[in-house]
């Protein structure tokens, strides 16, 4: 198990009594435990420095008071600024002021897209919503057929191509899926697109095509937690690529320290709406920037 970044600030602080400014020694000793703590969360590393820099910053201007002893008071300083970079408040979907809200989804193969789609349609039943799941996942093989079974787990339809009619194509598909919403009264069309193992030029242009023909009211990027690191690279090539609102992060269950959510919305800006751990249906909430920033320190 890590210390938490909390004990570890205890310890570093150990020595430091009475009130006053926290002096260059302490802030030095307090940004080289928090630079431990985001890296052992897998934090990116230029995300890291950049935390730490303003981080570093506010410490220097904090009188060190007496309510709080200052290893408290500087983790108060790091979940704070967490909890802006992760967004703030919870960011809520936007829906159509007429017609259908269509939701796009995109990722990597594996993200946990189709999954998702499914776990999204119910959280939006839940609330009234009628929506419709679309399958304009044309490349694997099985993705239709499990959009299909995932769909009837949440009792929500499944608009997909008819089978034996070749590979089809996604974009006429996502077309027709619109339409077909607003002949049949669904409020939100949810296009679960293609996803390769690794990011390519063809199914970045795939999901552009899709995304020019449906305008969607929202692109949610879907991006697995336990990939780390290398959720930065996947997370701008996407924004480059297709571009999108907001980012779902999904296998929050797993042992993931939760250091890609704070790679990707400090990277792009984007801000994290939902999150997905497990592999029932109703796995799935609104993002709490907050629990987000504890799991990270903790
Ligand atoms: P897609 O290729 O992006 O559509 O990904 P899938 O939805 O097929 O998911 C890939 C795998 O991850 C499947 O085995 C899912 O059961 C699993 N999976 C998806 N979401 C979660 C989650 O939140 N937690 C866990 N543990 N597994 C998940």
């Amino acid at each position: 198990m890590f210390a938490t970044l909390s004990d570890r600030l205890a310890d570093t602080f150990k020595h430091l009594r009475g009130k006053g400014k926290l002096s260059e020694a302490d802030i030095d000793a307090t940004a080289r435990e928090i630079r431990i703590a985001l890296l052992e969360a897998d934090v990116a590393l230029p995300v890291v420095k950049e935390f730490v820099a303003a981080v570093k910053e506010r410490a220097r201007g904090e009188e060190v008071s007496g309510a709080l002893n200052p290893a408290q008071q500087v983790v108060k300083i790091v979940n704070e600024e967490l909890v802006t970079i992760l967004g703030g408040e919870t960011r809520r979907l936007r829906y159509a002021k007429t017609g259908p809200t269509v939701i796009m989804l995109a990722g990597l193969q594996g993200a946990g897209k189709t999954t998702l789609a499914a776990k999204l349609a119910l959280w939006l039943k839940d609330q009234d919503k009628t929506p419709v799941l679309v399958a304009a996942d044309l490349q694997r093989p099985n993705a239709v057929q499990q959009l299909q079974v995932n769909g009837e787990r949440v009792g929500v339809p499944v608009f997909a191509p008819a089978p034996g009619n070749g590979v089809g194509d996604p974009v006429a598909v996502a077309r027709e899926a619109i339409e077909h919403a607003k002949r049949t009264l669904h409020d939100v069309v949810i296009i679960d697109t293609a996803g390769r193992l690794g990011v390519d030029a063809e199914l970045m242009k795939q999901a552009a095509d899709i995304r020019d023909a449906v305008q969607p009211d929202e692109v949610l990027f879907v991006v697995d937690a336990m990939i780390g690191q290398d959720a930065v690279t996947t997370a701008q090539l996407f924004l480059d690529g297709v571009g999108y609102d907001g980012v779902v992060l999904t296998k929050l269950d797993g042992d993931a320290r939760g250091g890609a959510a704070l790679s990707i919305a400090s990277i792009t800006g984007k801000p994290v709406m939902f999150a997905s751990a497990g592999e029932k249906m109703t796995d799935f909430d609104l993002f709490h920037p907050d629990r987000m920033a504890s799991r990270i320190l903790d």
